[in-house]
């Protein structure tokens, strides 16, 4: 068994005013592969560090398994750990140095050289195998320490930003190799980013994580379709769900001349902290196009400042009045792109895709109809 948990961990550094990783209550399941995710600063690598062993826990505790391991030294967590900066020893051949854990650990010669070709060949590996790993640009060392990592069968992996140096094609490509090992190999794997994409291509569940405080753990899914407050609705998607800071009215909320219904429930948890705003989340993808035809359908007036195309989606950065001054919405519509700079659509926000959080907190509120 090789759960992880962390119980109300904290790193306090004396040099910060607060805490780097605050009171942290997660759990890990046995085989999961679970992200860390949330800006520079916010406390991902304390988090790993913490597990790992390189850094203390000033109060609560980690658990790999039902062991308790706060206090224990790094080599007897049975842990095995890639870092950004991979540390490969440049005198050895790519085939050593992925192999060199295996070689301390006595690993018959047979069983390790099996291994080490596994993981090259699902690292693409297999040509680089005889020389010193070279080339960073082409992710060749980074793929090595990957391997390196991947061949050692400890209770839990930990990964911090493995993938950050690479270009973009070789990140989306590598990723993939190391989720498909980690799935086949079913070992417990915490791996830290900064790049949201990647957390909700790789990970089984996210956490996300803001000034060293978790702030939602869940499916990429769950996450993506129910965020839990204005933070991590704007943090998590490729392209940010679009924030409106709005008057409530008494059936919902009022953007410019539109009136968004809202259920009765929401509207007075929005209004109970004795405020007459709400914050809207909407993705780019809710919104509607309406045709002039469809006059009578409430909507919005948008003008177009710029056109995203990013060859499949195509993004429409906007402007609208919202009743206090001109609001930014970033809007994609289906197929390809007609409008310019300058153009102007009405749109309507869909029913499903409208996101209330509490313009106190920025806390999600009960009773939003996103679906
Ligand atoms: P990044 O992606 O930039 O590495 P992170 O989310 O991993 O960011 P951490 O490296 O865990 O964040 O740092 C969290 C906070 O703790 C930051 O404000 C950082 O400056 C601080 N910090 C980290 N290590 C130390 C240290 N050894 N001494 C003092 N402060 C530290």
């Amino acid at each position: 068994m090789s759960s992880v948990t962390f119980d109300r961990a904290t790193r306090c550094f004396p040099s910060m005013d607060r805490p780097a990783v605050d009171s942290l209550g997660l759990e890990i399941g046995d085989g999961e592969f679970m992200v860390l995710l949330g800006p520079s600063g916010c406390g991902k690598s304390t988090c790993l560090r913490m597990l790992a062993g390189l850094e203390d826990v000033d109060s609560g505790s980690t658990l790999i398994g039902v062991r308790d391991v706060t206090h224990l030294p790094p080599r007897d967590r049975d842990i095995a750990m890639v870092f950004q900066d991979y540390a490969l020893y440049p005198h050895l051949s790519a085939a050593d140095n992925i192999g060199f854990a295996l070689r301390i650990a006595r690993m018959s010669r047979a069983r390790a050289r099996q291994r080490v070709e596994y993981a090259s060949f699902v690292l693409d590996l297999e040509q680089f195998l005889g020389r010193p790993p070279r080339s960073p640009a082409g992710g060749e060392r980074q793929r090595v320490a990957t391997g390196r990592l991947l061949v050692r069968d400890p209770r839990v992996y930990l990964m911090d930003e493995p993938l950050s140096h690479l270009d973009a094609r070789l990140r989306a490509q590598t990723r993939m190799q190391i989720v498909r090992l980690q799935h086949r190999l079913g070992i417990t794997t915490v791996y830290v980013t900064h790049d949201q994409a990647e957390a909700m291509a790789v990970g089984d569940r996210l956490a996300e994580l803001k000034d060293g405080a978790l702030q939602q753990v869940g499916t990429p899914r769950e996450v993506y379709a129910h965020p839990a407050n204005t933070f991590v609705a704007g943090f998590v998607g490729s392209s940010a769900m679009n924030l409106f800071r709005l008057p409530l009215s008494s059936a919902g909320a009022r953007f410019g001349a539109l009136d968004v219904p809202l259920p009765r429930d929401t509207v007075a948890a929005a209004a109970a902290g004795g405020t007459d705003e709400i914050v809207l989340g909407v993705r780019p993808e809710q919104f509607e196009f309406l045709s002039p035809e469809d006059r009578d359908t409430p909507g919005l007036d948008l003008v177009v400042e710029r056109v995203e195309d990013t060859g499949a989606v195509a993004y429409l950065h906007t402007t609208a009045w919202s009743g206090e001054g001109l609001a930014r919405l970033v809007v994609r519509l289906p197929g390809r792109p007609t409008y310019g700079a300058g153009a102007t659509l009405r749109v309507a926000i869909r029913a499903e895709g409208v996101h209330c959080f509490s313009a106190l907190t920025g806390q999600r509120l009960p009773g939003d109809t996103a679906a």
